[in-house]
């Protein structure tokens, strides 16, 4: 059972954790291309703005989520913002994420064989109970589909993930994505 201290959920007041106001850092994963900040700015703010990028560099954009059980979870959003490709930098990017999110593209075979890249490497680094899940973005472009849900599904189950499939466009399981990790988050015991 967990113990209380969960690798990633990290206390405001200095030590105790709040189990019913829990903050969590998630880190965003993928090729580039395949909607990372898309995903985040529909989750934010709403809206779907392919030219608005999400802010490079050592901040982040925090969204707060209400659960059923009047818990409530802040997620703060990393975004690789491009540099994945310094691999030296991410133990650092990792560290103290408690959900790891690792997106693809549907129509993107390539970028599909990119997220199992990933998970392999947060295997390595991520923190043992992170909480990965496996985004396939784009559902929008159905016709153009080149990954299918099972490939999607399977993956996902191989490496203990949750799976779903988004359009940041439409908005289509955006919240859902967030709602279904909030509920997997290791919850605190209060002691
Ligand atoms: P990132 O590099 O992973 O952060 O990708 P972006 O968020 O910048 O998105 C890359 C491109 O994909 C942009 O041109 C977006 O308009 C487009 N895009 C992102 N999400 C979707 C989606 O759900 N559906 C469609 N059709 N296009 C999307």
């Amino acid at each position: 059972r967990n113990s209380g201290r969960a690798a990633g959920l990290n206390p405001d007041n200095g030590g105790a954790i709040d189990p019913k106001n829990l903050k969590v850092k998630l880190v965003l994963l993928g090729d580039s291309g395949v909607g990372k900040s898309c995903i985040v700015l529909r989750f934010v703010r709403g809206q779907f703005d392919p030219t608005s990028k999400v802010t490079v560099g050592a901040s982040f954009l925090s969204q707060t989520i209400a659960l059923q059980d009047s818990t409530t979870v802040k997620f703060e959003i990393w975004d690789t913002a491009g540099q994945e490709r310094y691999a030296a930098l991410a133990p650092l990017y990792y560290r103290g994420a408690a959900v790891a999110v690792v997106v693809y593209d549907i129509t993107s075979p390539e970028s599909f064989a990119k997220a199992q890249y990933w998970v392999k490497e947060l295997q390595k680094h991520g923190s043992p109970d992170i909480v990965m899940a496996l985004v396939g973005n784009k559902a929008d472009l159905n016709e153009k589909r080149e990954v299918t849900t099972q490939d999607g599904i399977d993956c996902a189950e191989k490496n203990g993930m949750f799976f779903i499939e988004t359009s940041a466009k439409t908005a289509d399981n955006i919240n859902q994505l967030f709602e279904e990790i909030a509920k997997r988050l290791p919850r605190p015991t209060a002691a």
